[in-house]
């Protein structure tokens, strides 16, 4: 039996928000993180983002909170979510909005970066739930502006990510600051020993949820690789995202990972080099700058984004058709969040990691812990040639020969979800965990387009762009240039702009 929002008990201004919402099923998060969390019960959450916990914690403890109708204290809060980034704790600012639209909680957000002042005279009075980054909430508590003593409930999420970014003691000084009698709810991707060790610290015997194994990378994420020598990087993603060098998948918006802020801006500057528009997104950037843009990538109008590991934990973006590791993360965890970002409310996705023969050690470990099964993709014909300047019609670097062609997906022709062009508007309310095609991108569902792509393993498909083998690939974000891009294909029409 499928079970309803209306059966978990939530009031009806909630289930009112939910329906503005459009959504109509709860995920299996809520719906077995719901009902505890109403009892009062603490809660353990293992799960990933793009699993819908961001309502399995708000929804019942907006109701909660509505029950027990206390007053909001001065210079504290009720209901205290803590977040690793400043665009996650935006996001789940926003969210608390949206769902209690209509049960008349104040909502507020610090994070670092902004004004100190402001947040002061913002929490003066106090108000019902602060998303907070740890930092800034204890610059606050050491400052005496705020205090914990009206806390209520109290959400980690995202704890693994708040460790790796070396927020242990300031989770510690906070655990002290709450007050006991507090409900906690705990998130995490990921469950490392220190995390087991701070949900022990923090939880009284709490209901434990799990919606994916852990470290599991997600099902519907087809992953892909490229052995790629470090200084050819550049050359292969400008092929890509030019579409001279297809690969699975239908661009819709890109999210480019690198390990350094500097790389990042290297990357976004040589893409635009080459006419293809891209921002970046990093700790250096200003919050103006993040979020700007973040809005561009939400909006399409640059749908190249470049991130570093710690920017990138909040983008909760629908659309985002393809990850790419353009350098791979040292740690395998990092590589499940990374990919994450794609395949959001319950569409398909893509990941292509380029690995240089010193991130083999890398690429071992992410496959060991992660249980990933990559596919190895083959580098564009006459590549060494084209990287370096000699031409595209010099032969191809005889290692390039050795390179094993992609093997056929297992899971066969239906896993495509790539046949048509998807629209840059906003996508439709999904089940975030529901399997199978989004509606509209139906096998080779694009009016005048090309085939689908050659996930599903055709006999003698290949990636490589020959001719009479084409396979699904992406469209091109490369602005037209005359003389441009030998094969570049635009797709109906669809090509971005930058
Ligand atoms: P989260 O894991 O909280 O980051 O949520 C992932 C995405 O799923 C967000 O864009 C939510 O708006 C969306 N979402 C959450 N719950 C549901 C639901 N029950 N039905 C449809 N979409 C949902």
């Amino acid at each position: 039996m499928t079970i309803k929002f209306s059966d978990l008990g939530l009031s009806q201004p909630v289930m009112q928000a939910l329906d503005m919402q459009g959504y109509d099923t709860p995920t299996p998060i809520q719906a077995q993180a719901i009902p505890a969390v109403l009892e009062g019960r603490d809660l353990l959450g293992i799960a990933q983002t793009g699993t819908g916990k961001t309502a399995a914690f708000m929804l019942p403890s907006i109701d909660n909170l509505r029950k027990a109708d206390n007053q909001i204290p001065f210079k504290s809060c009720r209901m205290l979510v803590l977040a690793p980034t400043r665009e996650l704790a935006g996001q789940i600012a926003q969210s608390a909005k949206d769902y209690g639209a209509l049960a008349g909680l104040k909502v507020h957000s610090i994070v670092g970066g902004t004004s100190v002042n402001k947040d002061r005279n913002k929490l003066h009075r106090g108000t019902d739930i602060l998303v907070a980054t740890p930092g800034r909430l204890l610059d606050l508590i050491d400052q005496k502006a705020f205090n914990l003593s009206g806390l209520e409930v109290l959400v980690l999420d995202e704890a693994d990510q708040m460790l790796d970014l070396g927020f242990i003691h300031a989770l510690r000084r906070i655990r002290e600051l709450a007050p006991a009698d507090r409900q906690t709810l705990f998130f995490s991707a990921t469950m490392p020993k220190q995390i087991k060790e701070l949900v022990s610290g923090y939880c009284n015997n709490p209901v434990q949820v799990s919606v994916t194994p852990e470290s599991t990378t997600a099902e519907r994420i087809d992953q892909y690789l490229f052995m790629v020598q470090a200084n050819e990087k550049q050359s292969l993603l400008e092929m890509i995202l030019s579409g001279r060098h297809p690969v699975p998948g239908e661009f819709e918006r890109v999210l480019i990972f690198t390990r350094t802020k500097h790389g990042a801006d290297r990357v976004v500057k040589k893409l635009g080099q080459v006419g293809i528009a891209a921002n970046a997104i990093h700790g250096n950037k200003s919050q103006p700058q993040r979020q700007r843009a973040l809005d561009e990538f939400k909006r399409a109008k640059v749908p190249v984004l470049v991130a570093t590991d710690v920017a990138a934990r909040g983008i909760d973006i629908p659309g985002v058709s393809h990850v790419i590791n353009y350098e791979l993360p040292n740690v395998p965890e990092q590589y499940v969040h990374r990919i994450g970002r794609t395949a959001r409310a319950g569409a398909d996705g893509v990941a292509i990691a380029f690995c240089a023969e010193d991130e083999r050690a890398y690429l071992k470990d992410i496959s060991k812990q992660t249980d990933a099964e990559f596919d190895r993709l083959p580098l564009p014909e006459n590549f060494r040639a084209v990287v370096e300047g000699v031409g595209p019609t010099k032969r191809a670097h005889p290692n390039q020969t050795k390179m094993k062609r992609v093997k056929p997906k297992p899971r066969g022709a239906s896993a495509d979800m790539r046949g048509g062009v998807k629209s840059d508007g906003p996508p439709k309310k999904k089940h975030p965990n529901r399997k199978g095609k989004p509606s509209g991108t139906g096998q080779g569902g694009k009016p005048g387009g090309r085939p689908q792509g050659n996930r599903g393993g055709k006999p003698g498909g290949r990636p490589g762009g020959k001719p009479g083998g084409r396979p699904g690939g992406g469209r091109s974000f490369q602005k037209r240039r005359s003389g441009g891009g030998g094969g570049q294909r635009r797709g109906g029409g669809a090509s971005r702009q930058g």
